[in-house]
Order: structure tokens, then C-alpha cells, then sequence
């Protein structure tokens, strides 16, 4: 079964293989240098400065590193703006509510980009705004949020930039040195193609410096500390942490982020044409998109149960649209172990259907 979901990823085999590692007592140094290993990897990813930057591993899915980052970075008496453009906004939302961290919201349709001037008119009316949420690549539509426009509003007013790059971390520009921006947080079984249980946030050590968790758990500036430490405060998702370091081994073998860029950009252009061929119009003009996730049109007629159900038949799982749109598109990622034969097979097994 190949999996077209975003997340969980389809692994390579040297992935798969190394689960079977050794047992590891967390307690040990063979963890540590594991742990060591996937920290320093994860900086080298952007080239990031081990004095400016801290990789922060946790155990947990994304929203758990999105969490963890959230409720640590923003000051007892400072205050949130969530940019909204879709289900992962809306999630950073309630996690503020949940911590009641002072915040307002900048929502949009799911549809639509975010509107920097809008953004920008909420940061002026109300001073009391020290950080922005963002999501990068909205993964609900596959937009790939204009970051640049969005860092350069905030740098103007002095803001701090929060950055959701779940499903962009590994595959997209992300400018790192850009002072606004504070911390991203992702995981490793999107873009990274590592298995679900490791999560982690890349923040910047000054903003590590004052952080202030509202979580026992994710805290954020203990997690730090003891990792720095060679050390753990719970015992991690060993296995995961396993898998993490030989995806990340394995993406720089392969060139890197700017390669897995490439290699996505051309199995989502392959997709994208086939489909188009075939009546389905993708949701967004390319240039909007991500190149890590698509959303389609379904076909007229075609409700999105039967065409699941049919793709899963012949070995491919997609994925739904969330909420209101679960009735119009579906989506195709082309993350993980995915070969243009693979998504050539996808097309013709669309033309099955049509019969
Ligand atoms: C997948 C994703 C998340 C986190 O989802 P989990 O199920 O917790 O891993 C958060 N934000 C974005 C943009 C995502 O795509």
C-alpha cells in the first residue's frame, strides 16, 4: 500500500531497517549520541548555527512540537496574533485557548492567502501583540503561505514570528536568517519521511533563554536543558528517535532539502498534469501550492468515499478534504518513498475508475 496521506509517510527500506536496531535503554550513552546525532542533523538541514539554534526533540506527533512551542514562547504578559487560513490555524487557536494565553485571531477563509495588510493593520491597532502564529504550508487547501511578506510585517513592528512548519520542514525554504522568525515547530513523519512518535521544535536559543512553559510534559525550556545535558527527562519513542536519525541520514545522502524541494516539485508537477488531463483541476494555481501537497477537484459525480475506496482497491490511500470541503477535493501528497512509477500507476488507475 503506498500512502498519498499527508502523514504518515510510505518508508524507504533504510528506514523500515533500522527500527531493528538494538534495544536502547534511554538511560544510557548509546541514546544520548542517538538523540546528539538527530539534534546536530536537524540544525545542519538549514545550515543553522548550533550557538543560535536549539533542536528540541520530543515525543509526540506535530501537534505536540506545535503545542510545546506555543505554550513556552509567548510571555505571561504578551500576546498572540494566529494568522487562520485553515484547520491548523484553527488548531493553534485552541491550543491558546486552552493555555488562556492572550490572544486574538486573524481569520481568513480556507481558501484564501492571508491578507498582510489586514495582518499588519491588526499588529498597529492593538501594541500589545509580542507574537505571531502562522502556519506555513496549509496542508487543509496545500497552500504554502507567502512567509516572507508575512516575517517582513512582523520585523517592521518588532513582533516574533511562530512558525507551524509540520508539513513544510525539509522541503520548502524556510529563511532562518530572518531575526523575527523565533521557532519552527514539525515533526519527523512528514517531509523528514522518519515514522510517527518523534516530534521536535527548532527555536532560537535568546528566545529559549526567557521561555516560560505553561505544560509539564512539552515544556519546552526543560526539554531543552537536560537534551543539552545529554539527557531526557521521559523516556522517548526510542524507536522513533531510530528512524528519525537514519531519515535524516538518508535526506542528506540525497542533497538535502533543496533535492527533496526538486524531487516533490516534479512528482506534484507529474500528478498535477495527469490529473488535469483528466478532468480533475487542481484547487490552487501552482505558484500558491506547496510542492509537498496538492488539492483536486473531484470529478463531477464522484463522491470522494467511492473514489477512496476504489484508489485503495488498487494500492493507493488519499486523503480527504477536512470539514467543509470533504465534499469538493481530495488530496494528494507526494511525500515519502514515492517514485514517478508510482504516481504514473496512480493516473492509469484513475482511468479505471472512469468506467
Ligand atoms: C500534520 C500537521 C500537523 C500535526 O498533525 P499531527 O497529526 O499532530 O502530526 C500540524 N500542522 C500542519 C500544518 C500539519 O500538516
Amino acid at each position: 500500500m503506498l500512502l498519498l496521506n499527508p502523514g504518515p509517510v510510505t518508508l524507504s527500506a533504510r528506514v523500515r531497517n533500522s527500527l531493528l536496531q538494538t534495544d536502547l535503554c534511554h538511560r544510557e550513552s548509546e541514546f544520548f549520541d542517538l538523540q546528539d546525532e538527530a539534534r546536530a542533523r536537524l540544525l545542519q538541514i538549514y545550515g543553522l548555527d548550533a550557538a543560535q539554534w536549539a533542536a528540541v526533540l520530543m515525543t509526540g506527533s506535530g501537534t505536540a512540537a506545535v503545542e510545546s512551542m506555543v505554550a513556552a514562547l509567548v510571555p505571561e504578559n504578551g500576546k498572540l496574533l494566529v494568522v487562520e487560513n485553515g484547520v491548523y490555524g484553527e488548531r493553534i487557536t485552541q491550543i491558546a485557548t486552552q493555555y488562556r494565553i492572550a490572544h486574538t485571531v486573524a481569520k481568513h477563509e480556507w481558501m484564501q492567502a492571508p491578507d498582510v495588510a489586514r495582518i499588519a493593520a491588526a499588529l498597529d491597532a492593538d501594541r500589545s501583540i509580542t507574537h505571531v502564529a502562522a502556519i506555513h504550508h496549509e496542508t487543509t487547501t496545500g497552500r504554502l503561505n507567502d512567509l516572507r511578506a508575512l516575517a517582513s510585517v512582523c520585523r517592521e513592528r518588532g513582533v516574533r514570528l511562530l512558525l507551524d512548519g509540520v508539513s513544510s520542514f525539509g522541503a520548502e525554504a524556510i529563511d532562518f536568517a530572518d531575526t523575527t522568525l523565533a521557532a519552527v515547530a514539525a515533526t519527523a513523519n512528514k517531509c523528514l519521511h522518519g515514522v510517527p512518535g518523534a516530534a521536535f521544535v527548532i527555536v532560537r536559543r535568546d528566545a529559549l533563554a526567557v521561555a516560560a512553559s505553561r505544560t509539564y510534559y512539552l515544556d519546552l525550556g526543560r526539554l531543552a536543558r537536560l537534551q543539552d545535558q545529554r539527557n531526557t527527562p521521559f523516556t522517548p519513542s526510542v524507536h522513533a528517535y531510530y528512524a528519525l536519525v537514519e531519515a535524516l541520514r538518508e535526506l542528506a545522502d540525497e542533497g538535502g532539502w533543496v533535492a527533496r524541494h526538486a524531487r516533490y516539485a516534479a512528482l506534484a508537477e507529474q500528478a498535477r498534469a495527469g490529473l488535469a488531463a483528466r478532468g480533475m483541476a487542481s484547487v490552487l494555481p501552482p505558484e500558491q501550492s506547496s510542492v509537498v501537497l496538492r488539492a483536486y477537484r473531484l470529478p463531477a459525480g464522484v463522491a470522494y468515499p467511492q473514489l477512496h475506496d476504489a484508489l485503495k482497491a488498487r494500492g493507493f490511500v488519499i486523503y480527504a478534504g477536512q470539514g467543509g470541503l470533504s465534499a469538493e477535493l481530495f488530496r494528494i501528497s507526494t511525500m515519502g518513498d514515492i517514485h514517478a512509477a508510482d504516481i504514473e500507476r496512480l493516473l492509469q488507475s484513475f482511468d479505471g475508475l472512469a468506467k
